[in-house]
């Protein structure tokens, strides 16, 4: 069987990030990839220079049109934009209960582009996140969604992590790849426990879309029907042989992409 994975996210046209890197990662991890997007954006390596969002509901009306005729066996949210496009989603979404959902809270690009409207940050808390499943914020994004300080350290990542389940997802990823150091660690926190993931660093600038890659990865193994800790398991050491290989890609002067 061939499971079906949803992609609501915004499109790079330069091919790392955004829909185009979840549907590579789709295809990479076995899953049928689909995707209804929630903005254009104009970018390259090099950054972003445009965002062109999408009305609200021509994107609530693509995520109903894919689920009253397909099996979705998994979604993953990428960027959001604004607070309209999050009420639409949130709107389009709640009546599929039991769907896994993998929501990786996009905010700023690393060249320093705002891809979620910073008043939109409440809006994505009070609706997207009770829907989540599993939620996968980096540092930065971790502290903008508990008001708390920037984790320096594993002790403020977990602290992190147990905010951001209170405020409703099953799980919570918190990403510590901004800590630096040799290995970069993550915790996922739910109900049963907290569990720690390593993966090696590999030193490159090829990393644009990482984020992006690995929350599509996860949606991949949850709809195969792995466990929460599988799947980011399985995802993370698919994304550390990705980011390795990355150096064969010749794209841009810029941040590169992984190579999928
Ligand atoms: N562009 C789009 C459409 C994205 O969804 C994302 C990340 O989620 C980015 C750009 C940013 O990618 P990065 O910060 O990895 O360069």
């Amino acid at each position: 069987m061939i499971f079906n994975v949803l992609s609501i996210a915004g499109s790079d046209p330069s091919g790392g990030a955004g829909i185009q890197a979840d549907l590579k990662a789709f295809s990479a991890r076995g899953v049928f990839g689909m995707a209804a997007l929630t903005a254009l954006t104009a970018q390259n390596t090099q950054g972003v220079s445009a965002v062109y969002v999408l009305p609200p509901d021509f994107v609530a009306r693509q995520i109903r049109d894919v689920f009253a005729d397909i099996r979705v066996d998994a979604v993953k949210i990428g960027m959001i934009a604004n607070a309209e496009i999050a009420d639409a989603v949130a709107g389009a979404l709640a009546p599929q209960h039991g769907v896994p959902v993998v929501l990786d809270p996009v905010m700023i690009a690393k060249g320093g582009a705002a891809l979620l409207d910073p008043q939109a940050v409440d809006t994505l808390k009070r609706r997207l996140l009770p829907l989540a499943t599993l939620v996968t914020p980096n540092l930065p994004e971790a502290a903008a969604l508990t008001g708390l300080p920037e984790a320096a350290d594993r002790d403020g990542m977990a602290r992190q992590a147990r905010a951001i389940l209170a405020l409703g997802p099953a799980l919570a990823l918190v990403k510590g790849g901004h800590l630096g150091g040799p290995a970069s660690p993550d915790i996922l926190v739910g109900a049963e426990g907290e569990h720690w993931f390593e993966a090696p660093r590999t030193e490159t600038k090829n990393t644009h879309g990482t984020g992006c890659s690995l929350s599509s990865a996860i949606a991949a193994e949850l709809a195969k029907g792995a466990s929460p800790a599988e799947a980011v398991a399985r995802a993370k050491a698919w994304l550390a042989q990705a980011v390795a290989r990355s150096g064969d890609l010749t794209v841009g002067s810029g941040h590169g992409p992984v190579h999928h």
